[in-house]
């Protein structure tokens, strides 16, 4: 049996951070990370496209799944603490006007690298190829696979999404055998699957700043920026920040929620019903392909036309009735589409759901159903929305969990 005072399992995101913080505060702490990838960060090296949107400066403001469990870490380890955290490992960053920070390098590798550097330099064992399948609690510490003792334990395994990368929920059924319990995980920042049949003829089209409400019983999500349509219904941020409330609704109610798609935020349907008027003056004699070509790419225009029972490619502009022109303007403002489900834990991001939060100290990270036990990152039910925001909540709450408070 190889014996440490502390195992972090998983060594991405959250587990490195908590091992290098609990290095740097107990110096002679024998310290090891147990990782089933070949080597540590894997999905690290996929985030923000290549390039790692490491963290948000607007993260305390953001509306967190979580967010009042989560403040506590979020404030200890705000995003300026954590850009002086890389800033001190030699990785210089940047924020855009978002407050998205990148490295100034553009490149995930680069994140990667300066936190090995750190493991290297702090002398904490990193155990490669090794996948942990039993935790056991004996007597006042742990035992990891029957070959690793521990007098403390960090969980910091990630959820279930994108599991190609190596978090394939194992660390649910390793919370549960230590007595905790879950909010049911469903993939979070993923493309919705729906109304295909509608989606299908807009494919590949882009609309840059809408606004869509998610609508169950009840509006369960507004967001807004880009969406793509695509040959199995929708991607792009603004989509994929619905895909949680959007499964969690399905899963509940067993039915089917709506999104609206507003595609002119910027305009009201009165402007748009006049918009339109003086556009059937001066198109009058096109067809209605064209209708809508000047402010939406064609094949959405055509989409609008027929959502509101309107289309005939012959029929000409000045042919519609103004009581026609107001139910294509309805369509602009509240284009509906049937959201029949998400792409999967396979192409999610994010996982919503995980360990219940009341399971676990907000200030210590420390589970309160086994003392010595810690979790961080992804496996809690914390999760946030695109730019940045669930990389923070993985370095804070690592960083946190790294204190080993009882
Ligand atoms: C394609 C993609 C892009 C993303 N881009 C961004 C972004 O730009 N900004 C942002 O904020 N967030 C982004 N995210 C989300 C972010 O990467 C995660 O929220 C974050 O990595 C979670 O960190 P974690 O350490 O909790 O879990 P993970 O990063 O999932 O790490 C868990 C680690 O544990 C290991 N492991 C799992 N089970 C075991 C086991 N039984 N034994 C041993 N090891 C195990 C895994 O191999 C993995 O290395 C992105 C996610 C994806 C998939």
């Amino acid at each position: 049996m190889k014996n440490y005072d502390l195992i972090v399992v998983g060594g991405c995101a959250s587990g490195i951070a908590a091992a290098i913080n609990a290095k740097r505060i107990y110096p002679g702490m024998k310290i090891a990370v147990i990782e089933k990838n070949p080597r540590p960060g894997k999905k690290l090296l996929a985030t923000g496209n290549g390039k790692c949107n490491l963290t948000n400066l607007f993260a305390p403001e953001h509306d967190y799944v979580g967010k009042g469990f989560a403040s506590f870490a979020m404030q200890s380890y705000n995003p300026e603490r954590v850009v002086e955290f890389f800033e001190g490992l030699g990785l210089i960053c940047y924020s855009d006007s978002c407050g998205r920070v990148y490295p100034e390098s553009n490149t995930a590798a680069s994140v990667v690298d300066s936190l090995r550097f750190e493991t290297d330099r702090l002398n904490i064992d990193v155990i490669c190829d090794t996948a942990v399948t039993e935790i056991k609690k004996n007597g006042g510490g742990f035992t990891v696979n029957g070959e690793y003792g521990c007098k403390k334990i960090i969980l910091a395994v990630g959820g279930k999404a994108s599991p190609s990368q190596g978090s394939d929920g194992s660390g649910y059924e390793l919370a549960k055998k230590l007595g905790h319990s879950l909010v049911k995980p469903v993939p979070a920042l993923v493309p919705l699957c729906g109304s295909a049949e509608i989606t299908r003829t807009m494919k590949g089209m882009r609309a840059r700043d809408v606004v869509l409400t998610l609508r169950g019983d009840k509006i369960l999500g507004k967001t807004q920026g880009e969406i793509l349509f695509t040959d199995y219904g929708l991607s792009g941020i603004a989509a994929m920040e619905l895909a949680a409330p959007a499964q969690k609704y399905i899963d509940s109610v067993k039915r089917n929620p709506f999104t609206y798609i507003d595609f002119m935020p910027r305009m009201t349907y009165d402007d748009i019903v006049e918009y339109l008027q003086n556009l059937s003056n001066i198109k009058g004699f096109c067809n209605m392909d064209n209708f809508l070509t000047g402010f939406l790419p064609k094949a959405v225009g055509i989409a609008i036309c027929k959502a509101a029972n309107l289309y005939k490619a012959d029929k000409r502009i000045d042919e519609l009735t103004a009581e026609e022109i107001k139910r294509i303007a309805a369509k602009i403002k509240n284009f509906p589409l049937e959201i029949t489900g998400t792409r999967g834990f396979s192409n999610a991001q994010v996982t919503s759901g995980g360990i219940k939060t009341d399971e676990i100290d907000p200030e210590t990270m420390q589970s309160k159903k086994c003392s010595g036990l810690y979790f961080a990152g992804e496996i809690i039910d914390v999760d946030g929305g695109c730019g940045g925001f669930n990389l923070q909540w993985a370095w804070a709450s690592g960083m946190l969990a790294g204190e080993l408070k009882d």
